[in-house]
C-alpha cells in the first residue's frame, strides 16, 4: 500500500498542498479529481519525488520513502505519465517502449499495447519519438510505455488531455489492462466522466482533500458543488 501522511507542499510561502492524506491499495483504481489549479500535479511530483514535501510522509508498505529519488522510486515500481510527456530525438518508438531493448517483450505483445492505445504498429513502431509526433500520439505512445512497464503503481496525469473523442474509450481500454496486470492507478483528472471509471476517488481542492470515497459518489459530489462554484479557489481559501 501506497500512502501520503499529512503532506504539505508550499512556495514562496504559498501553501498550495495542505496537509493531504491519501492511501493507495493494491488492485484498485483511483482517481484523483479536482479543478485547474487544486494542486493535483504538484501531488504527483511530491509523490514521485521531483518535489519535496514541505511536512509528511510518504511510505510505501512500511518503508519511508519520502526522500527517494524518482528513479529509486521506479525501481520499487512506482512510474508516472507526465501531462506534457518529453520527446526525444533519434529514438524510434519501438527503442523507447522497450527501453533500448532492456525490456522484455516480444512483437505481439508491443502490437497489442500499441492498438490498445490506437496506434498501428507497422506505421508507428519505426517513427521517431521527436516533434515528428503530435501531442495525441505522444501521449499515447506514453501510455503504452507504461503498459508495458507493468508498474506496481501508475500515476497518470490528466491522460486525456489533448486526446481527440475517442480519449474515453481509450482511458478505459488502459484501465482494464491495468486491472488485468494488477497495477494500482492513480488517474488526475479534472474530468468526472474519466474519474467515474475509477473505483474510488479523492476529490481535491485549492490544495486540500475536501471529500473521498467510492468514484460515482464522489463524481456526483463534484458535479454538484464544483459546477456551481465559479471562484472553487477563493472561496475554499
Ligand atoms: P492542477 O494540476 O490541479 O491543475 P497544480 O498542481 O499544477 O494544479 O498547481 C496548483 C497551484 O499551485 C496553482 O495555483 C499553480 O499556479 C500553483 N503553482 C504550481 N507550481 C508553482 C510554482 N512553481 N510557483 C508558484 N506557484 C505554483
Ligand atoms: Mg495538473
Amino acid at each position: 500500500m501506497l500512502r501520503l501522511r499529512n503532506i504539505s507542499y508550499s512556495i514562496n510561502g504559498r501553501e498550495i498542498i495542505k496537509g493531504i492524506n491519501m492511501q493507495f491499495r493494491g488492485d484498485m483504481i483511483y482517481s484523483i479529481l479536482g479543478p485547474n489549479g487544486a494542486g493535483k500535479s504538484t501531488l504527483a511530483y511530491v509523490t514521485m519525488g521531483v518535489l519535496k514535501p514541505t511536512t509528511g510522509r510518504i511510505l510505501l508498505g512500511d518503508r519511508d520513502i519520502t526522500d527517494f529519488s524518482i528513479t529509486e522510486k521506479a525501481k520499487l515500481g512506482i512510474s508516472m505519465m507526465w501531462q506534457e510527456p518529453a520527446r526525444y530525438e533519434g529514438i524510434t518508438v519501438r527503442e523507447y517502449l522497450t527501453l533500448g531493448g532492456k525490456l522484455r517483450t516480444n512483437k505481439d505483445e508491443l502490437q497489442e499495447v500499441l492498438e490498445l492505445v490506437g496506434l498501428s504498429y507497422e506505421l508507428y513502431a519505426h517513427r521517431f519519438v521527436d516533434k515528428s509526433l503530435s501531442g495525441g500520439e505522444r501521449k499515447r505512445i506514453e501510455l503504452a510505455s507504461l503498459l508495458l512497464l507493468k508498474p506496481r503503481y501508475a500515476i497518470l496525469d490528466e491522460p486525456d488531455s489533448g486526446l481527440d473523442i475517442t480519449a474515453g474509450r481509450l482511458i478505459e481500454n488502459v484501465l482494464d489492462y491495468f486491472r488485468k496486470i494488477r497495477t494500482t492507478v492513480i488517474l488526475i483528472t479534472h474530468h468526472e466522466e474519466i474519474a467515474a471509471k475509477t473505483d474510488f476517488a479523492y476529490f481535491v481542492c485549492a490544495g486540500k482533500l475536501i471529500k473521498k470515497g467510492f468514484s460515482r459518489e464522489i463524481v456526483q459530489y463534484y458535479k454538484e458543488t464544483c459546477g456551481r462554484c465559479f471562484l472553487a479557489e477563493m472561496r475554499v481559501r
